[in-house]
């Protein structure tokens, strides 16, 4: 089934160890944030630093997994269109979009990925605080062996990756609320594709409230 995330949204759903669910951004550029718990257990999430530990790698495609505090595979990316995805920066957040200008430009907007993420899982009743996240579709760089930053994503309109349960998950996606380098001026959706019959608790900072469609 189709899900789409509208543009500065969340959405959070569970998938069965072995399914398969993919995040795609239909008009390209659009970076999307994702983070995973284990279905059940939520106090053991994805690790964005184990997951560059034990991957041994800056960047993660097809082939590699998304490992939990406990270093245990809980997603693998099983197809990528696009290759390029970021794991070494947090999602954006309220001090991002409104105080801290660092020559981003402020946005003067209320709460970011951090904040969706945040009403989608407690939608779907997991209250735990927001890990860092894989940014799917962001570019990151290092530069120098010491620095690092964002360029501008690379994906193409419809580019999609797709994961495979290792284990039961819970999973939410945001559509990220950062306008700049890597998704660009203006902001757009992500789309979801996920096993029939499964439930989307949708969140946004910016609606009134965690409505749930
Ligand atoms: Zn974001």
């Amino acid at each position: 089934m189709h899900h789409r995330i509208p543009k500065q949204s969340g959405a959070a759903f569970a998938v069965d160890r072995g399914a398969t669910f993919s995040v795609a951004t239909p008009e390209g550029r659009q970076v999307a944030d994702l983070v995973a718990f284990v279905r059940g257990n939520p106090a053991e999430p994805f690790s964005q630093a184990y997951t560059r530990d034990l991957n041994g790698r800056l960047r993660i495609t097809t082939g590699d997994a998304l490992y939990t505090t406990a270093g245990e595979p809980l997603l693998t990316i099983v197809a990528d269109d696009c290759g390029v995805h970021d794991i070494l920066f947090g999602p954006c957040t309220e001090w991002m979009l409104t105080d801290r200008a660092h020559g981003r430009g402020v946005q003067n907007e209320p709460g970011g990925c951090r904040e969706n993420l945040a009403l989608a899982l407690d939608a779907i009743g997991v209250d735990r605080p927001v890990p860092d996240t894989m940014n799917v579709f962001q570019e990151s760089t290092v530069t120098g062996q010491t620095y690092f930053d964002v360029r501008e994503s690379p994906a193409e309109p419809g580019d999609a990756v797709t994961f495979e349960a290792s284990r039961g998950a819970v999973v939410a996606v945001a559509a990220c609320s950062a306008k700049g380098v890597a998704s660009g001026p203006s902001l757009g959706p992500i789309d979801l594709q996920l096993p029939d019959g499964t439930a989307v608790h949708g969140a946004s900072i910016h609606e009134e409230g965690a409505a749930e469609r």
